[in-house]
């Protein structure tokens, strides 16, 4: 799904707050039509409710799509999913070329939050830029930040996508917040909702089958990318803790460090190691060529979306298979 980027609709007017010019500049239709505009979307709500197969035509949007803004593309194609035709959804971070760790905001980024109606953040220290220039820019726009929807600390391990359960609260409170907005697409929203949970149906399968198949076996990972999806699949963490630590602070590890996680990997004790293939340096590079020569299985993973996937969920699935097969778990 490629995010519809949007165009400012009357940025200037927005400047003015009169209230005929917005209502001239807004295409909401009139308010007399809307008695028959929530009987048209109750009826099409019970026409599309049997819908279960996900290959129903998507219904039309019954009202004025919401200007929604996302920071990385993460989360940029679920807010995409679930918004539909109801939703003109913009990504910043859409290029997997650029680290969204390291990312130093332009300020054509500031410009892209005018105009939102919705934000949706990672939250977590991980976009710390994007909340910033939301409220900068967009400030009466409520905030989808998926740290706070999961309760995850600064400093946490701040990849929430990589996390299940996040994912779905992240989904319901993208879904609630574009109901608030435009309650007449209510049923919209709603039934987008429910094709997103058919959507991810290979990928919650996926994780139960490792789940059942490869549960108390181990990997190491080269970054701490993974670590709530490994968690989530019962795996058990055996990254030597010096490297974990000095990779979670995004220092160098020792070359002590460097020793024990060749070692643990040349000793076969790690069932799988985890490759962020967007980690840079000659350090992670090394650790995967200790794993080749040792027999120890490589799974790549990104942090970003990477080129080509055309959906979160395909892109999760591709990476989960990959890692079933390297533990052996038939799916
Ligand atoms: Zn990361």
């Amino acid at each position: 799904m490629t995010p519809t980027s949007y165009r400012f609709r009357g940025a200037a007017a927005a400047l003015f707050i009169v209230p005929l010019g917005l209502a001239a500049c807004s295409s909401h239709p009139a308010s007399a039509p809307s008695a028959t505009s929530s009987a048209t979307s109750a009826s099409s709500s019970a026409t599309a409710a049997p819908a279960t197969g996900g290959t129903a035509a998507p219904a039309a949007c019954p009202t004025t799509p919401v200007n929604v803004v996302v920071s990385v593309d993460q989360w940029g194609d679920i807010a995409s999913e679930l918004a539909g035709k109801c939703g003109n959804v913009k990504t910043i971070l859409a290029s997997s070329s650029v680290d969204p760790h390291d990312y130093e905001p332009s300020p054509s980024d500031g410009a892209a939050f005018t105009g939102a109606q919705l934000v949706v953040v990672n939250g977590a220290d991980y976009d710390p830029w994007a909340s910033k220039l939301a409220a900068t820019s967009a400030p009466n726009a409520p905030v989808v930040d998926a740290g706070k929807v999961t309760n995850t600390a600064e400093g946490g391990n701040p990849h929430l996508w990589y996390n299940p359960s996040a994912v779905t609260a992240v989904a319901d409170a993208v879904t609630a917040a574009l109901t608030k907005l435009e309650p007449k697409a209510s049923d919209y929203f709603t039934t987008q909702r429910a094709s997103f949970t058919t959507a991810m149906k290979p990928y919650d399968d996926l994780i139960a089958k490792i789940k059942a198949g490869a549960s108390g076996k181990s990997y190491a990972a080269t970054e701490t990318v993974f670590d709530y999806q490994a968690q989530a699949l019962g795996l058990v963490n055996k990254t030597p803790a010096g490297y974990m630590t000095a990779s979670a602070n995004e220092t160098d590890p020792s070359p002590a460090d460097i020793a024990a996680f060749t070692q643990a990997l040349s000793n076969r004790q790690i069932d799988v190691l985890i490759y962020n293939t967007q980690t840079e340096g000659s350090i992670p590079q090394q650790l995967r060529d200790a794993a080749t020569k040792a027999g120890v299985p490589v799974v790549d993973v990104t942090e970003t979306v990477p080129p080509g996937k055309t959906s979160f969920e395909g892109w999760q699935d591709g990476q989960l298979t990959a890692l079933a097969k390297a533990l052996g778990v038939a799916v």
